[in-house]
């Protein structure tokens, strides 16, 4: 018997796709992933090691299944910040707002059903979409090409076309930093009555005055989820912690799909850390907004067409080919994303040191880049 290609083992769905494939190199200038530029303030360094030190004895036991002290820090967050006090029963958490993603497909897509998102956006929603056996669509963000804005029309027009399991808005957009208006969230889950609408705020934290989080909407909404990340304003991509809030109804179906003991000891252990601090951790979200916006003012300067950005990160587009600009940049040691948009890059807003360092790099190229 020949042995068949391991390729065509595959489920269907997955034939052919790609990995994410963010390059991770060892460069000066790292500006790629949207990550803090900024490391863990010492002081915090101190309280996760004491409580990472705690952990550790009892390691030989399994860690709280439901992580109710971790459930109950986030609710204390997310009143903090949003003003919407929710019980830890509203609360869910996992490794990395993808994993986060992950368990809300695996309870609410899967074989048979689709999901919609609005493209340009997130290149994992696809990715775990598909994973989770779900059919992906790949909806339109605006009829006209270059304006990233969720059009609410185009979007409702597409949730009752298309009818789908779950829907997919992501404000601030990754990648490109625009924002979307909790009415448009609001006309997208009213254009259906059985989609689960995801509203992911990985960046929500860097929006502009004048955003509210769609966790205010989550009153009377039991198929809507706001998931949020600790990666980034947070600073601390490394810890893998991600979080979501929604009705309790929704967070009792996670339990579903999750693995036992997802969330290690030493996860909980060093977010409860984390979330002690939380001042101190999201200390320089301030600087950063700065940075993006000076981003954004030099780039015009120059000629390029950055988007107005309230996501930590510029999408910027006028590159004659951006395949060239990204290695001309790389050469110079700086590390930016080409997100498959032709004429644009991603860079994320880091120190101002790095910031004048892509800056100076695209002064250098802009005579024949553009
Ligand atoms: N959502 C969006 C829009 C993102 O850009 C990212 C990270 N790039 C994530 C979710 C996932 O982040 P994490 O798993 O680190 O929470």
């Amino acid at each position: 018997m020949s042995e068949q290609s391991l390729e065509s083992l595959l489920r269907p769905e997955l034939q052919g796709q790609s990995p994410y494939g963010a390059p991770q190199l060892d460069v000066p200038v790292a500006l790629n992933t949207n990550e803090s530029s900024y490391d863990v303030p010492e002081s915090v360094v101190a309280s996760i090691v004491e409580r990472v030190e705690k952990a550790a004895g009892g390691l030989n036991r399994y860690p709280d299944r439901e992580f109710t002290e971790l459930r109950a820090a986030l609710a204390e967050y997310l009143a903090r910040v949003t003003g919407v006090r929710l019980p830890i029963e509203q609360i869910w958490a996992a490794n990395g707002s993808n994993e986060v993603l992950s368990h809300i497909v695996q309870a609410f897509g899967g074989p048979g059903r689709t999901a919609l998102g609005f493209t340009p956006s997130y290149s994992m929603h696809p990715i775990i979409s598909r994973g989770a056996g779900t059919t992906w669509i790949d909806g339109l963000r605006d009829r006209h090409e270059g304006v990233y804005d969720l059009d609410a029309d185009l979007a409702v027009e597409q949730v009752r076309e298309h009818q789908p399991s779950v829907v997919f808005v992501c404000t601030p957009n990754n990648p490109t930093g625009t924002a979307v208006t909790n009415d448009v969230v609001e006309a997208i889950y009213d254009a259906t009555d059985h989609a689960v609408v995801i509203v992911d705020e990985a960046y929500v934290e860097f929006a502009r005055p004048g955003t509210a989080s769609a966790v205010e909407l989550l009153d009377g909404r039991p198929r809507l989820v706001v998931s949020r990340t600790m990666s980034k304003a947070f600073a601390f991509a490394g810890a893998r912690v991600g979080y979501l809030a929604a009705s309790q109804e929704f967070c009792d179906a996670m339990r579903l799909v999750r693995l036992p003991y997802h969330l290690s000891s030493v996860t909980q252990a060093v977010a409860l850390a984390a979330l002690d601090h939380a001042e101190e951790m999201l200390g320089m979200v301030d600087a950063i907004k700065h940075e993006r916006d000076r981003i954004v003012a030099t780039c015009t300067e120059l000629g390029f067409t950055p988007t107005p950005s309230d996501a930590n990160f510029v999408l910027v587009g006028g590159f004659a080919d951006e395949k060239q600009t990204w290695q001309a940049l790389l050469d110079r040691g700086i590390l930016v994303r080409d997100v498959g948009i032709s004429h644009h890059l991603r860079i994320t807003a880091g120190t101002p040191r790095e910031t004048d360092a892509v800056l100076a790099a695209l002064t250098d190229l802009a005579p024949t880049h553009k």
